[in-house]
């Protein structure tokens, strides 16, 4: 499938530059396995880069206008790199423009380009196409003009310019889709960065997103008072236990021993956060021993902890998941991402994905009136340059 697309964006920038380009870049979108909303409770996240990717065909224009071509949108701008970057209501441009500036910001020194790009990650499921975009984007440029970026900092430099389109987000996106490899997942500590790779092979397994194909609004403002209530609760943990620094130096006993002292929203979401940190933990043993098994049932307990104890989830994504743990096939789902909505993410045993997927999609039209929305997914690498160029 991305040969198709790197096939389709090649004869594009062909077509209109008349040229091969000089650089050609895949960015891939990614998932998080396990580790939600952990990543501001200085827990640990566990992505991986998958093998859905933007295309970026590259070329130096040799003068400082640059010309850029979202080819899925048939749309395209184009800017002078000497000048100051603003943003737009044209919000695609606006990835383009914050990368930019963060070259800028940082000094670097780089002249026009010419850019097509195209795309085969869904949009705004979940599987974070705005990282895949600001890094891929960063990648192209830091290769045509040699600027001897970091992958690290590409990563850092594409999540602030993601600040700068105004969206707060995390590291994780831009981590994954920057430093993924085949096959491995990623363990991210969120308080100190430190990351190290476990090997994730789901041979006998297919990793399978089933969108809900719905977004619910409470998203931003259940997020904002989640935050509130966790540092609510860690402050009462830490007045009470001198040794807890985190939700991660804590025990369940201890959140239990001041349940009290809690209001039960501050309890719930304090006993989910100390869990979810403990299960990327075990999470992580798991894989390292190939049980895909445990992995599962752990999953299984994310979306438990998410939809009763933190609260994020709804009808759609509790229904995915019901109904899947149900089928001895899937051995683990939950909801992936903030909640609210989007995507949950899903191990089945081999053979069994065709009868699985055509069953829930029946089971969810029926029940709510929605066609479920299916991605296949594979571990794949971070951004890189294709081979063949
Ligand atoms: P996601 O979960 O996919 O990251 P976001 O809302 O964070 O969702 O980012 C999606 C935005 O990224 C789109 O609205 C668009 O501005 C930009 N984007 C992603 N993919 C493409 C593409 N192929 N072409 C143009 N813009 C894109
Ligand atoms: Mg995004």
């Amino acid at each position: 499938m991305n040969d198709i697309l790197i096939k389709k964006t090649n004869t594009f920038f062909k077509e209109t530059f008349g040229a091969e380009p000089q650089k050609i870049v895949l960015s891939p979108g990614r998932i998080n396995i396990i580790g939600e909303h952990v990543d501001y409770n200085d827990g640990y996240v566990l992505p991986a880069a998958i093998d859905k990717i933007i295309c970026f065909a590259f070329e130096k224009s040799n003068s400082n206008t640059s010309r850029i071509i979202a080819i899925d949108l048939d749309d395209e701008f184009e800017m002078d790199v000497t000048g100051s970057m603003e943003l737009t209501d044209n919000v695609w441009t606006n990835y383009i423009r914050g990368v930019v500036n963060q070259l800028k910001i940082n000094g670097f020194e780089f002249e026009g380009f010419n850019c097509v790009f195209s795309s085969n990650i869904p949009v705004g499921s979940g599987l974070s196409s705005s990282a895949a975009l600001e890094c891929g984007f960063l990648f192209g440029i830091n290769e045509l003009f040699n600027l001897n970026i970091k992958p690290i900092d590409i990563a850092l430099m594409g999540q602030k310019a993601e600040h700068w389109v105004g969206i707060n987000c995390g590291i994780m996106d831009q981590f994954s889709s920057v430093m993924g490899q085949e096959n491995k997942v990623i363990k991210i500590d969120c308080r100190t960065l430190e990351y190290e790779y476990h090997d994730a092979n789901f041979s006998d397994y297919s990793l399978i997103l089933f969108d809900s194909n719905v977004k619910h609004s409470l998203f931003s403002s259940a997020y904002n008072t989640r935050r509130e209530e966790c540092e609510e609760g860690l402050s009462i943990l830490k007045n009470n236990f001198p040794a807890v620094n985190s939700f991660r130096d804590c025990t369940e006993s201890q959140v239990l021993s001041v349940k009290d002292k809690m209001s039960e929203n501050v309890f719930k979401r304090s006993l989910f956060a100390v869990k979810e940190i403990k299960r990327v933990i075990q999470a992580c043993e798991a894989l390292d021993k190939g049980d895909i098994e445990t992995l599962g049932r752990l999953m299984f307990e994310t979306h438990e902890g998410l939809s009763a104890d933190y609260e994020v989830s709804c009808a759609e994504l509790d229904m995915i998941v019901d109904t899947l743990k149900k089928e001895e096939a899937v051995v683990g789902s939950r909801l992936m991402g903030g909640g609210f909505g989007g995507c949950t993410i899903n191990l089945i045993k081999k053979g069994h994905e065709e009868a699985i997927k055509k069953k829930l999609s029946a089971l969810y039209f029926d029940a709510f009136g929605i066609e479920l929305k299916i991605y296949d997914v594979k571990i794949g690498n971070g951004t890189s340059l294709y081979k063949n160029n």
